[in-house]
């Protein structure tokens, strides 16, 4: 990766941009890659997106012992290098489309134009921003219990949020560990009633309701929680070895605004085929609008945005662009 951040290479165009260099991207930069489409990849943190956070993965194929997310993204990474895919660093700041080209807009003052567009920007977890979580992030504090769930066997472990993915995961982490507190901020859940009940019936879940977390205590990892019960007015700490946040995502779509059609999250609106409303512009991985995110269908994506591309560069006229509505 040592071209990440020298531009001297960089084209003014190119046949496929794909924005965001986690496994989606990767996967998408791989298959144009190895089909000779000119293609470059802009990425703003580091590539391989949330998987070069994640300590170990363990469900991805091919790797039966499993490996460090740090390696599998660099793998990747490697894998679209060796199709002479550029990867360079950048931040997406506007999207214009003219003659039918894609105009990219970076923060350093670059514009590249491109045939096709694939946005594989991902999502983030959001954070609950109270003292130890930065620190503890690898070491106890995870947004991911598929990814982690499975080093906290017979170990104590609390989840915060009240929705969908909190009690969701918070179920699935009693297949490992001995007790699960699931914390939240109101004295109702959001998440919907089959899976209150399978929480409710699940003798190792603990709630504790209208609490929040104000500390995550440890000194190499997570030993404990600091709780706030807003009933009693009273804070006090309970021990954890690991803390799972479920509180909802972020999509960072601003650039997309008023182009693509997002669903009221601010995900990317696609079905299966990863086309946007906008011929020519694809989505895929995370920043899709989607139920079930995972590392292989952010790359089944990524395979699938890429050949959609490729037919649609293959028979690219600069005359005529179709905006699709309500897909
Ligand atoms: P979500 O529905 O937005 O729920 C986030 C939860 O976190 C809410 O209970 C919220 O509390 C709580 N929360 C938010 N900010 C917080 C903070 N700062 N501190 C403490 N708690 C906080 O997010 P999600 O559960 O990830 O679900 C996202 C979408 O995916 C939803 O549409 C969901 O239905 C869908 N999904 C579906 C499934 C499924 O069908 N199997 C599984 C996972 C996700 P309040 O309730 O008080 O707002």
């Amino acid at each position: 990766m040592d071209d990440f951040f020298n531009y001297e290479n960089l084209q003014k165009e190119y046949e496929l941009v794909i924005i965001g260099a986690g496994p989606a991207g990767l996967t998408a930069g791989i298959y144009a890659g190895r089909d000779n489409i000119k293609t470059l990849i802009i990425e703003k943190n580091y590539p391989g997106g949330q998987v070069a956070i994640t300590h170990f993965i363990e469900n991805y194929p091919g790797f039966c012992e499993g490996i460090k997310g740090t390696e599998l993204a660099e793998l990747m990474a490697k894998q679209a290098l060796r199709f002479n895919v550029q990867i360079k660093y950048g931040i997406l700041k506007k999207i214009e489309i003219i003659d039918n080209y894609k105009h990219i807009y970076l923060d350093n003052n670059i514009t590249i134009k491109s045939k096709a567009l694939i946005v594989a920007l991902g999502a983030s977890p959001k954070h609950l921003d109270v003292p130890g979580e930065n620190k503890f992030i690898g070491r106890g504090v995870s947004f991911c219990a598929t990814c982690d769930g499975a080093f906290y066997k017979n170990k104590v472990v609390a989840v915060v949020g009240g929705g969908d993915s909190a009690i969701q995961e918070g179920i699935y982490l009693t297949r490992f560990a001995s007790k699960v507190y699931i914390i939240h901020r109101r004295d109702s859940l959001r998440a919907s009633k089959g899976l209150q009940n399978g929480a409710f019936n699940n003798s190792k879940i603990e709630f504790l309701w209208n609490s929040v977390v104000k500390k995550i205590n440890g000194e190499a990892k997570v030993t404990s929680l600091t709780v706030f019960d807003k009933d009693k007015n009273v804070e006090y700490n309970i021990n954890v070895d690991g803390l799972f946040i479920y509180i909802g995502w972020l999509a960072d779509t601003e650039a997309f605004m008023c182009l693509l059609e997002m669903d009221e999250l601010g995900f990317i609106k696609a079905d299966e085929s990863t086309k946007t409303n906008i011929d020519g512009i694809y989505v895929a991985g995370d920043i899709r609008s989607k139920e079930f995110r995972q590392i292989v269908t952010a790359t089944a994506d990524g395979a699938i945005a890429a050949k959609m591309a490729e037919h649609y560069i293959d028979d690219f006229s600069t005359k005529e662009l179709k905006i699709w509505k309500n897909i």
